[in-house]
């Protein structure tokens, strides 16, 4: 009942877990957007390109205008790197050796209509023994992840690569060969680069997922780890930085990450839509609602995000180009076939009046939007696409995409690792209940 459709056959057993979700994207926004409230300045397009340095020391960084080309000098008492996998490059600047090593995971979205799901399911992959999900996500059904070296420069946009799609379509085909999926169900895809510490060893999976915080020769790098954690992070970030900033006030280790948000939305919005705007938007929600413009509370047809985010995203969240809007505000590039295409007629109306694009302007926006999706979002070629069945009969003649150890060791490591997730699942079950 709770993972209707799962292929049951071999299956030993299962355990049950809880675990947290959120939109990654309107998570930062939420932070940042408080962050500015709170007096900070936020700026997107602009790219630290250099640091200043007087007696070897970093005291401030030169930055550039991506959209104009313009650039400034900015000088600081401390400068915080918290540039993810990109971190390198700046620590490079301060004489420093490369530490990270850049790990791709790739995703597939299918309609929730076509991969139904009571809730996210989790399992072992069938050729490497990798943790694999399956879960819904803001009305789709999102699998991943793959873990694997980035070698592309990373200027530009990661995307899925055809080994991948075969590898989480063996992943599904494995455990739900009933809904018998294909390429015309995906959605989208996305991919994502995860700044891992490099060790050096063979399976990139192994590598720890911990962040670090480290001082060198006056730059604060902050990198790693995950979203779960980036309270405990920024804490880390800030003790660091205290040995700059003598002055600064004690840091409060309990304060709540978010803003509590006080004020309720009017009650004809129904609860779930209510819950939605006020955890993507914070205080904003009761603006957002108020900016809406008549049959703007109601869905864009077949997601559950409203026409009036588009507006409020459009109009006050820092929005330069089509892609920020559709894949970075709200996510209709995941959401919706062919990246929404469907809806360009009414959301360049909008763009033009919140916006102020006039039709050139929005052409260029459209064409551009449009081959970002395509290179970035949706699926390579079908015919490079590995058929993923016969890697899953014929096994041991296949490459694994991620995961270099042999069949029984998998089994055994596979083995292991459930059962120790079941024992730390067991562990703060217990903890909770004492
Ligand atoms: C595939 C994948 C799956 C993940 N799954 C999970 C999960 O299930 N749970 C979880 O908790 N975490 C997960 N994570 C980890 C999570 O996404 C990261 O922990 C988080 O994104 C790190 O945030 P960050 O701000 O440190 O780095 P990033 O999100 O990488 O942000 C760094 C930013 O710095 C900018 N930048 C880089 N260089 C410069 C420069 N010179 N000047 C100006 N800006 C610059 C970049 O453009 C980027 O916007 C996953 C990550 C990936 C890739």
């Amino acid at each position: 009942m709770l993972a209707p459709r799962l292929n049951v056959q071999d299956l030993a057993g299962a355990f049950h877990y809880f675990d947290a979700q959120t939109d990654d994207a309107r998570l930062v926004l939420r932070v940042l957007r408080e962050a500015v409230a709170a007096g900070g300045t936020a700026v997107n397009y602009i790219s630290a390109i250099d640091l200043i340095r007087e007696e070897g020391q970093v005291v401030g960084v030169q930055l550039r205008d991506e959209t104009t080309g313009a650039t400034t000098a900015v000088r600081a008492k401390i400068v915080i790197s918290a540039t993810g996998a990109w971190a390198d490059e700046l620590r490079q600047k301060v004489d420093q050796e490369p530490r990270l090593r850049p790990l791709r995971g790739s995703h597939l979205i299918f309609p929730q209509w076509r991969f139904p799901l009571a809730q996210a399911v989790s399992f072992n992959h069938p050729l490497d023994g990798r943790f694999v999900f399956i879960f819904p996500w803001d009305g789709v059904t999102l699998v991943g992840t793959t873990d694997v070296d980035h070698s592309d420069s990373l200027d530009e946009e990661p995307h899925i690569t055809p080994g991948e799609v075969a590898y989480l379509m063996a992943a599904v085909e494995s455990r739900y060969p009933s809904l018998a999926l294909t390429l015309d169900d995906v959605l989208a895809t996305f991919a994502g680069v995860r700044p891992v510490i490099n060790t050096g060893k063979a399976d990139p999976s192994a590598e720890s997922r911990d962040h670090v915080v480290w001082l060198e020769n006056g730059l604060l790098t902050v990198t790693g780890g995950k979203l779960t954690t980036f309270r405990l992070i920024a804490l880390d970030a800030l003790k660091a930085a205290r040995a700059a900033l003598p002055d600064m006030p004690k840091i409060d280790e309990d304060a709540p990450a978010l803003n509590e948000v006080t004020e309720d939305l009017p009650d004809i919005l129904p609860e779930a839509v209510r819950r939605r705007l006020i955890g993507r938007y914070g205080v904003d929600a009761a603006a957002l609602v108020a900016a809406a413009q008549p049959g703007e509370l109601g869905t864009i047809p077949n997601t559950n995000v409203l026409w009036a985010e588009l507006r409020w995203a459009a109009r006050s969240e820092g929005v330069v180009h089509l892609d920020d809007l559709l894949l970075r505000r709200v996510r209709l590039g995941l959401l919706l076939p062919q990246g929404g295409v469907a809806l360009k007629e009414r959301i360049q109306a909008l763009c033009q009046v919140e916006l102020g694009w006039d039709a050139e302007r929005w052409n260029a926006e459209w064409q551009l939007y449009r081959k970002r999706w395509e290179a970035n979002y949706s699926l390579p070629p079908r015919d490079v696409i590995p058929d993923w069945r016969t890697m899953l009969h014929k096994p041991e003649t296949t490459p694994v995409l991620v995961n270099k150890r042999g069949r029984g060791q998998t089994a055994i490591a596979a083995g292991l690792l459930g059962t120790a997730v079941a024992l730390i699942v067991l562990y703060l079950g217990l903890r909770k209940r004492l």
